[in-house]
C-alpha cells in the first residue's frame, strides 16, 4: 500500500484535493472526521472526556461543547495530555480498523490538518502539501462565512507555510484556480501510481 500524507493549512484547498483524490480512486481516511467520531454523543470516548474534565464539557443536547473543553485544557499542559491520552489512543484504534479495510494495492491517503504540528511526516510514503499564500487563505475563509480576525487568528495558530513546505515531497500551489488545482492534483497522482 502507499501511503500519502495530505495536509494543508486552514483554508488552503486541504479538504478540496482531499475529495479530487478520492475521485481518481484514493481511500481517504479523514483525522478530523475521525477525531469527532471517536468523541460523538454516546461514545466511550466522550464519557471518558466528561470523566476527566467534568460534564460542564458537554453542550445542552450532550454532544461536546468544544469551546468549554478548549476552556479547560487552554494554558493548562497537564490537562491537554490528560484530553490526548483519552483521544489519540481512540483515534488511533479507529484508524487502524480503517486501514485493514484497505485493500493492499490501494494508495492510502491520510487527510491530516496538524500532520505537520504533530510531526507526522515519517509515517508516509510521500507527504502532500497544498500551499496558498495567507491573504489568499483568509479570503476564501471569509468567502466560508469567519470573521476576519477569527481566520487570522486560525491561520497564526497553526504551522507557517515554511514549516508545511520543510516536509512536502509534492506541492500543489492552490493560488490559483480550481482546474489548475485539479491539473496539479491529476499529475501527482500520476507519481504516486506510478511509484510502485
Ligand atoms: P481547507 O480544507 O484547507 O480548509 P477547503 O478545501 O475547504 O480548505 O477550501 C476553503 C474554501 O476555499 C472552500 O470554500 C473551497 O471551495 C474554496 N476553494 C478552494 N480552492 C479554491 C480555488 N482554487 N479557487 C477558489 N476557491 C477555492
Amino acid at each position: 500500500m502507499r501511503r500519502v500524507g495530505l495536509t494543508g493549512g486552514i483554508g488552503s484547498g486541504k479538504s478540496t484535493v482531499s475529495a479530487m483524490l478520492a475521485d481518481l480512486g484514493a481511500h481517504v481516511i479523514d483525522a478530523d472526521a475521525i477525531a469527532r467520531e471517536v468523541v460523538a454523543p454516546g461514545t466511550e470516548g466522550l464519557a471518558a472526556l466528561v470523566e476527566a474534565f467534568g460534564p460542564d464539557i458537554l453542550a445542552a443536547d450532550a454532544s461536546l461543547n468544544r469551546a468549554a473543553l478548549a476552556d479547560k485544557v487552554f494554558a493548562d499542559e497537564a490537562a491537554r495530555e490528560r484530553l490526548n491520552a483519552i483521544t489519540h489512543p481512540r483515534i488511533a484504534a479507529r484508524t487502524a480498523d480503517l486501514l485493514r479495510n484497505i485493500p493492499d494495492d490501494a494508495v492510502f491517503v491520510h487527510d491530516v490538518p496538524l500532520l505537520v504540528e504533530v510531526g507526522l511526516q515519517d509515517a508516509y510514503d510521500m507527504v502532500l502539501v497544498v500551499d496558498a499564500p495567507d491573504e489568499v487563505r483568509v479570503q476564501r475563509l471569509l468567502e466560508r462565512g469567519l470573521d476576519e480576525p477569527d481566520a487570522r487568528a486560525r491561520i497564526a495558530a497553526q504551522a507557517t507555510r515554511e514549516q508545511r513546505l520543510a516536509v512536502a515531497d509534492v506541492v500543489l500551489d492552490n493560488s490559483g484556480s480550481l482546474d489548475d488545482l485539479k491539473k496539479q492534483v491529476e499529475r501527482a497522482w500520476t507519481t504516486i501510481v506510478g511509484d510502485e
